[in-house]
């Protein structure tokens, strides 16, 4: 049977035809499965280990910022659902309701979380009394339930979801604003460092803003097919869940006052965009800092030196585990080929290579993932030349997406140039807007692309006229068409 796996490679190239490389790559890597429930996936051990990763270092810095972890039900009463209209009126749609406990209906429909604004702050307006409780800082990691309907696709649309959601109130409005750089900062340096991904930060419009707040800010990415995705965001939700949950307090003078808050989420979706960004045509390839596995060691032996290469194989992936994730593939029952073609599909970064001419001559070889290369190193020096590979892999992943990003933007100043980059060069098209509805709306119904946000650095760069309708410009908005 396994013989028979190691024929079928990808079937699709990601330059072709990358929608269905996207989803060839992920099932044949074993990295995540179709359940029986339809647009539901589930995470095997190889993903599930990147999100805990991203749970592990993003938990770590909201921690060090005063954030403590909470778990609230999964289920939300309708009446407490529908309290704030916005909020009730994006989500009714896709919302998954429990009507019976076994066989008997029960008498109020309960939700199962599309989000959980609603159910958290009941609570917190109980335990919210005088300035002195503020700021409450609350987390959860938890996975939500919106029920899709258009076709479903692994990380990018699913029914079920895995994210944080972090929920702020804070006494003042100022605070509350100076808590986004702080939580855009950390969800920044996780993409960055560890996914090895760009980010664009940026306000989103206020049609594309969340459901109930005042304001949305997102970082957004790009796919290879020049599409956007959405990743983690921050939402200024000012006083409204406040008011429509009665979040008072008494303040300093002991007069009543409303409280501020804020939310804020990184979901399981930005694994979407390293596979789709990092992946090749042999499978996927995982930067080092996410990777379960950092190093695989395979030897290459026959019957009758097997125990000689085996042996210090073991002795090469002790050295290297002092500082790295590694394993070592001794199986007898596949060929080293064979083994490497399933390394290089499950985006292992780095491949460490060793047979007996090797082990006579003090070196292994070194393969990359990422670009393929094959070098030889000194077995002395295994364990920190492997550390600095990895570091160079990390590195070089995430120059060559700033890159591939960098080619996929542009500026224009006038429609018929922004159709233009749209169709030849993809991607985010930067230009002038003048802040309506109406101008965002025709664009979109026209090019098919939406504003993905406003970048926050790209604010000073303000000239020009709406790029739809000549008024003065009151923003710089990046254009693109959207998961
Ligand atoms: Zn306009």
């Amino acid at each position: 049977m396994e013989g028979e796996k190691a024929d079928k490679g990808i079937k699709f190239k990601k330059s072709e035809n990358f929608s269905e490389w996207y989803t060839d790559v992920i099932i044949r890597s074993e990295f995540v499965d179709y359940s029986s429930v339809s647009g539901m996936m589930v995470l095997r051990p190889d993903s599930y280990f990147l999100w805990e990763q991203i749970m592990n270092v993003t938990d770590r810095l909201l921690k060090e910022n005063g954030v403590t972890n909470t778990a609230f039900p999964i289920l939300i009463p309708e009446r407490l659902l529908q309290k704030e209209a916005k909020h009730i009126e994006h989500f009714k749609a896709e919302v998954a309701w429990v009507t019976h406990g076994g066989d008997s209906e029960l008498e109020e429909r309960l939700a199962i979380r599309p989000t959980s604004e609603t159910i958290m702050y009941e609570s917190v307006a109980k335990w919210v009394r005088s300035w002195r409780d503020l700021p409450m800082k609350l987390n959860q990691w938890n996975s939500v339930v919106r029920w899709e309907f258009k076709h479903p696709t692994p990380f990018l649309r699913t029914r079920e979801f895995h994210w944080n959601e972090g929920h702020s109130i804070y006494a003042t409005e100022e605070e509350t604003i100076r808590e986004r750089d702080v939580i855009l900062g950390i969800y920044e340096h996780v993409l960055k460092d560890y996914l090895a991904l760009p980010c664009i930060v940026g306000r989103k419009t206020e049609q594309e803003k969340f459901a109930g707040g005042v304001a949305s800010y997102s970082i957004e990415q790009l796919m290879p097919d020049g599409w956007a995705i959405q990743g983690p965001d921050w939402h200024f939700d000012g006083q409204n869940f406040a008011k429509v949950f009665n979040i008072e307090f008494l303040d300093k003078d002991g007069k009543k006052a409303l409280a501020w808050q804020s939310t804020y989420a990184i979901s399981t979706r930005v694994l979407g965009a390293l596979i789709a960004t990092h992946g090749d045509d042999r499978g996927l390839v995982i930067p080092p800092m996410m990777s379960r596995i950092q190093v695989v060691v395979v030897p290459i032996y026959k019957t009758d030196n097997r125990d000689k290469v085996i042996k210090a194989a073991m002795v090469v992936a002790s050295e290297i585990g002092k500082k790295s994730r590694v394993h070592l593939d001794d199986r007898d029952d596949v060929s080293p080929g064979w083994k490497f073609n399933e390394w290089e599909l499950k985006g292992v970064p780095l491949r460490i290579e060793i047979g007996e001419r090797d082990i006579n001559e003090g070196k292994v070889v070194a393969a990359r993932r990422d670009t393929l290369e094959k070098t030889d190193i000194k077995i002395d020096a295994v364990g920190k030349e492997s550390q600095k590979l990895l570091k160079n892999i990390q590195k070089s992943m995430y120059k060559r997406a700033v890159n591939l990003m960098k080619s996929m933007r542009s500026t224009a100043y006038s429609y018929a140039s922004m159709k233009s980059a749209l169709e030849v060069k993809k991607g985010f098209v930067l230009a002038p807007w003048c802040g309506s509805d109406e101008c965002e709306n025709k664009i979109k119904e026209e090019t098919g692309a939406k504003i993905t946000n406003m970048p926050l650095d790209q604010q000073n760069k303000l000239k020009g006229n709406c790029i739809y309708c000549g008024k003065q410009a009151k923003h710089m908005a990046n254009f693109a068409k959207s998961y």
